[in-house]
């Protein structure tokens, strides 16, 4: 299973999302709970042996109403088993024969099993918040769920989040549901966040979904049953089993001297081969508006010149490799923009030959739009690229 550990560094990411059901509160389990309720005893009335199979915790859960908005929900698995019946309007009563009237009956089924059994919460999960807190992250409360609200504040969690979008608040906005991205991208504009600088965590594969489509920093998937790899294919950046495997603060204090630390790097690299990447607009683009003849230029000129002898060295930029290149004007570096183009060294090197004629010919996947601003290279590019050197 892709399980790992992750550090949420401040220097990366801005704020955190959480989805509520199943990955704050125990909730998911008693959501569960009452649709097999709801659909059962539905199906069961609708007295037809030859369509009638009970509603499947695992399979049908997942597939039609975790994470989704709750009429939603109902439409899927109801849609699945070939039964056709009006949608309704949302103040029907819960017995009647509509999308919304079964919904009705599944919120007070939920209602009543919340009332038996009270709010429970993963600890880990509130440790992992109030330490984003204390590190100067912003935290969210983003669910489906029109109890959101009522549960957070039964929990007494409310003010661990400086927001909340919720299934209540995404009805007044008109927001499309998971897997669409709408309510956490709401989330993300009232935090005054980029999604870009911001953590999504969902166990729903609709939330994952959501928090890739939206185009959000990081995506954590809390495997709460057996779906890690389901996880992951939807598009989460790391899976954990448990939020105890995350931890909020910065990787290092004090980073050491690299230089000072050149035998223990190489000792760490082991022989393998060195491949840099420098960012050109946050490490070097100090070069672009000085004269090209200035001290500060041929400094790292003559920096950039030994590094490229001695290793493979990448700059990325927003800019067209071609601009690049003409303003650092050292041949043997691959320069790689954001049109989709990689620009390779003029001449061959020892390097290159020894990696087999590999090509490195356009890695990269992130062309903007006609009409569009540019956009840095993204997690898949950088992947993309490594890959293409392996
Ligand atoms: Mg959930």
């Amino acid at each position: 299973m892709a399980t790992g550990r992750l550090t949420i560094n401040p220097e990366l990411y801005d704020a955190v999302l959480f989805d509520m059901d199943g990955v704050i509160t125990r909730t998911a389990e008693i959501h569960a709970d009452a649709w097999k309720q709801l659909f059962d005893e539905y199906l069961d009335k609708k007295k037809n042996p030859a369509s009638y199979r009970p509603f499947d915790l695992k399979d049908d859960y997942v597939k039609h109403v975790d994470g989704k908005p709750r009429n939603k929900g109902v439409q899927s698995f109801i849609t699945s088993r070939n039964i056709d019946i009006p949608y309704g309007s949302v103040n029907d009563a819960p017995d009647k024969e509509t999308i919304c009237g079964l919904g009705n009956r599944k919120n007070q089924l939920f209602s009543q099993l919340l009332e038996k059994e009270g709010v429970k919460v993963y600890e880990s999960t509130i440790e992992l918040i109030q330490q984003l807190k204390k590190n100067g992250f912003m935290t969210a409360v983003v669910s489906s769920s029109k109890n959101c609200h009522r549960i957070i504040k039964a929990a007494n969690i409310e003010s661990l989040f400086d927001t909340r979008v919720d299934g209540v608040i995404s009805e007044t906005l008109g927001l499309t549901g998971k897997p669409e991205p709408d309510i956490f991208l709401e989330a993300a504009k009232r935090l005054d966040c980029d999604a870009a600088k911001c953590v999504v965590v969902e166990d729903a594969l609709s939330g994952v979904e959501a928090g890739r489509k939206g185009g959000f920093g990081m995506v954590i998937g809390v495997n709460r049953g057996d779906q890690a790899k389901l996880l992951k294919e939807k598009g989460a950046h790391l899976v954990v089993n448990d939020l105890c495997k995350i931890r909020a603060g910065r990787l290092f204090k004090t980073l050491p001297h690299a230089v000072k630390s050149y035998g223990r790097i190489m000792d760490k690299i082991g022989g393998k081969e060195i491949v840099i990447f420098l960012n050109y607009e946050s490490i070097l683009s100090h070069i672009d508006p000085l004269p090209e003849e200035g001290l500060f230029y041929q400094n790292i000129a003559k920096i950039l010149t030994s590094l490229a002898r001695q290793f493979t060295v990448f700059i990325l930029s927003r800019k067209r490799p071609e601009h690049v290149k003409s303003r650092v004007k050292i041949d043997n570096i691959y320069y790689a923009g954001c049109d989709g183009s990689a620009g390779t060294p003029n001449n061959a090197t020892t390097k290159d030959a020894s990696r087999n004629e590999k090509s490195y010919e356009s890695p990269f996947s992130f062309a903007p739009k006609a009409g569009t601003a540019p956009s840095m290279p993204n997690r898949e590019s950088v992947d993309a690229l490594i890959n293409s050197l392996q």
